[in-house]
């Protein structure tokens, strides 16, 4: 990835916007039948007004947030794209993150890949080189800093909307991705939970659907929150990349999904959880994870407006 420039950094100060600021780490859309450019990084929306329309509704590679009204006399919280999409990752699994700092040069650290999701007590600072020890096990998000900055804890409500719809009404395409906790919430209601669906008229550029729903149905193929959720945060690891795939029983048809610990640890035999059949995957690769949602988007591509975009790899192997 190259470096961040400047001019790549939105500098906020959420007290500005009253209407509150919601801040995610932005992986690209697990589907995207759209022309449009590929986007991850670090997503914010602000509002001056609770429920007006959005003043920033962006994607930028880093974020300073300013951390009081006075900006002089606190020094502002920095998060990269990188912070942000592993962030992302480790809530979607459910692990919690601390503020680690390399005990030598006191670099903020963060962990990356297989180590965003496998808490660890040496790390190795990407400061110095050095090997340090924290106290405690644990995965390093800088990210961290922020909640702890603003305090301000908020709750996940699952949307209320439900939507049918039918690919060949988007001629522009759609993208599709899974909700995750924000980092950064500041406004007075719930944050929605659900599948993020955007939807675009002819010129592919005029959004036609900008929501979250709790109920996806895509041209009569039902899309399950959880599945997709899982397959964002596991597509942003490359240590399993391209071993994650839809996998079913050959005794009673059940497709499988490895949830947990299964969904991060590629293996060799699955046990189907309808019949107990053992299951194993058909191509070369001998451990795998499975995750019906790549049937379902297989599904979903057979009605789709043009052929879905393959994102290149954007982010590196950590082990
Ligand atoms: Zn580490
Ligand atoms: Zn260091
Ligand atoms: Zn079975
Ligand atoms: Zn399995």
């Amino acid at each position: 990835m190259p470096p961040i420039s400047s001019s790549e950094i939105l500098k906020l100060n959420p007290n500005r916007y009253q209407g509150g600021v919601g801040i995610w780490g932005a992986a690209p859309a697990i589907y995207d039948t759209t022309l449009l450019p590929l986007e991850h990084g670090v997503h914010v929306h602000a509002r001056h007004k609770d429920g007006g329309k959005k003043a920033i509704d962006a994607t930028y590679r880093g974020v300073q947030l300013l951390l009081s009204k006075r900006a002089s006399d606190t020094p502002a919280v920095e998060i990269s794209e990188l912070d942000a999409i592993y962030f992302m990752v480790g809530s979607v699994f459910g692990y919690e993150m601390r503020f680690v700092e390399c005990t030598f040069c006191k670099f903020p650290h963060l962990d990356k890949d297989w180590f965003s999701v496998h808490a660890h007590r040496t790390h190795l600072c990407s400061g110095c080189g050095k090997l340090f020890r924290d106290e405690v096990r644990g995965i390093g998000n800088p990210a961290v800093k922020i909640r702890s900055a603003f305090d301000h804890s908020h709750r996940l409500q699952p949307s209320q909307q439900s939507c049918d719809i039918r690919q060949s009404d988007y001629p522009g395409g759609i993208q599709i991705w899974g909700s995750n906790p924000a980092l950064l919430w500041t406004a007075n209601r719930d944050e929605e939970e659900g599948i993020h669906i955007h939807a675009f008229d002819h010129d592919g550029t005029t959004f036609l659907i900008d929501d979250t729903y709790s109920e996806v149905t895509i041209d009569n193929v039902r899309l399950d929150p959880k599945l997709v959720r899982v397959m964002m945060a596991q597509s942003a690891l490359p240590y399993i990349s391209g071993r994650v795939m839809d996998i079913f029983c050959q005794t009673c048809g059940t497709a499988h999904f490895d949830e947990g610990e299964l969904a991060l640890t590629p293996h060799n035999d699955h046990c189907c959880k309808s019949c107990g059949a053992k299951l194993r995957a058909t191509g070369r690769l001998r451990k795998t994870v499975a995750n019906p949602m790549y049937g379902v988007l297989d599904q979903l591509a057979v009605l789709a407006v043009r052929e879905p975009q393959r994102h290149k790899p954007y982010l590196l192997t950590e082990i």
